[in-house]
């Protein structure tokens, strides 16, 4: 499967894309994240998006990628990364 080809069965590609840049904090973030979660969560290509999102250097991993924040996968790195350490 080509990136491509995933990227074409996006669900958000039909979305506002505003929705998965959310502001840093506040209630306005947390309204866009939940709907970015609620598109994600049916999306049929939600792995290879995560996946894609997981590897990019942190300074290029912004934005709501497969219903997770960049905080989170910024969390989920730290504890893969502590993992593997141990
Ligand atoms: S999982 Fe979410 S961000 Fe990723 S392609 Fe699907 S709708 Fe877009």
């Amino acid at each position: 499967m080509t990136d491509a080809f995933w990227m074409s069965q996006a669900v958000c590609s039909d979305a506002d894309p505003d929705l998965f840049y959310p502001p840093t904090d506040g209630r306005q973030s947390e309204l866009q994240i939940r709907a970015a979660r609620r598109i994600c969560r049916d999306c049929p290509v939600r792995r290879p998006c995560f996946e894609e999102a997981f590897a990019l250097p942190v300074v290029m991993d912004y934005g709501i990628r497969a219903g997770t924040t960049a905080r989170e996968r910024r969390a989920m790195r730290r504890r893969l990364q502590a993992q593997q350490a141990a």
